[in-house]
């Protein structure tokens, strides 16, 4: 009855892709759980409604339209996020784009660099950014904080005609694990999440094709899409006093997929 380090009462969290998707299947549970959360997105229109969900379960939200492809928008959502919140405990860097090429040899340098911008420029600034925010706050006497990067089972599976992509998660999780040992000092923490087949928009597409139906989803042990919901039990984890120790891994929730 009194063992309770999940709840989030007190706490701050930010959302990078907070408006839909993963991100906001995390972003609810932190809500839920007693955080007051931030999100951030390009799309106004989808930022105030999540806001609006966010709000119902109580607690404070904050919506920013923020490109994080952009390092001058990031550093001033960041200044602006904590002017805000008054603080921010924990980031999710979930912010990603998906696209390939229907063979690497056919992958143009544009979207090469596009998704880069995105799912490596974004989440570097996000976290430079927020781990200034952490370390000044832990030098005036506040220590703590815990960093989140979205990675993919794409970083370390073969991820067919998405070697951008992959090659993206797979910097994230490299990223984490350097912010770790470097801010361990600091009480900050960084792990990365590698979801496996999520029902998304991203994902809309494998979702309507009968082959992936019909080969991938039944080569899922648990026998079923992932939903972004399934994110919020580990959001509240790496958020909550419970993850105190818990600092530079990769965890995998992909509903058995990678072992099988
Ligand atoms: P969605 O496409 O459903 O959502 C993407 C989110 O990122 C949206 O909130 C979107 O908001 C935001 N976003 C996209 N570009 C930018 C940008 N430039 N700046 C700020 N926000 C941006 O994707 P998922 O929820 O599926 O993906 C979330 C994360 O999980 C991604 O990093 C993805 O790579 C990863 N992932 C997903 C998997 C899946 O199967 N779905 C599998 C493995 C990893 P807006 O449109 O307003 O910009």
């Amino acid at each position: 009855m009194t063992y309770k380090p999940f709840d989030l009462t007190g706490k701050v969290a930010l959302v990078t892709g907070g408006n839909r998707g993963i991100g906001l299947g995390m972003a609810e549970a932190l809500a839920q759980s007693g955080a007051d959360v931030a999100i951030w997105g390009t799309n106004e229109e989808r930022n105030a409604d999540a806001v609006k969900k966010l709000e119902a379960h109580g607690v404070r939200a904050y919506g920013r339209k923020v490109n994080v492809a952009n390092e001058q928008e990031v550093v001033d959502g960041m200044l602006e996020t904590v002017a805000a919140m008054g603080r921010i405990d924990s980031i999710f860097a979930n912010a990603g784009i998906g696209y390939g090429a229907p063979s690497f040899t056919e992958m143009s340098t544009e979207v090469y660099r596009k998704v880069l911008s995105v799912n490596l420029d974004g989440v570097f600034w996000t976290l430079r950014e927020g781990t200034r925010h952490m370390v000044e706050r832990a030098k005036n006497g506040d220590p703590g904080g815990s960093l989140v990067g979205i990675a993919s089972l794409a970083a370390i599976e073969g991820a067919a005609r998405n070697q951008a992509y992959a090659a993206t998660k797979g910097a994230v999780i490299s990223m984490i694990r350097s912010t770790a040992v470097e801010f361990a000092r600091h009480g900050i923490r960084a792990n990365a999440i590698l979801p496996g087949w999520i029902a998304t928009d991203m994902t809309s597409q494998a979702q309507a094709a009968p082959a992936f139906a019909e080969k991938v989803i039944p080569r899922v042990p648990i026998r079923r899409w992932g939903e972004p919901e399934d994110f919020g039990g580990m959001a509240v984890y790496l958020a909550s006093d419970a993850s105190a120790y818990h600092t530079g891994t990769t965890l995998i929730i992909d509903g058995g997929y990678s072992i099988f």
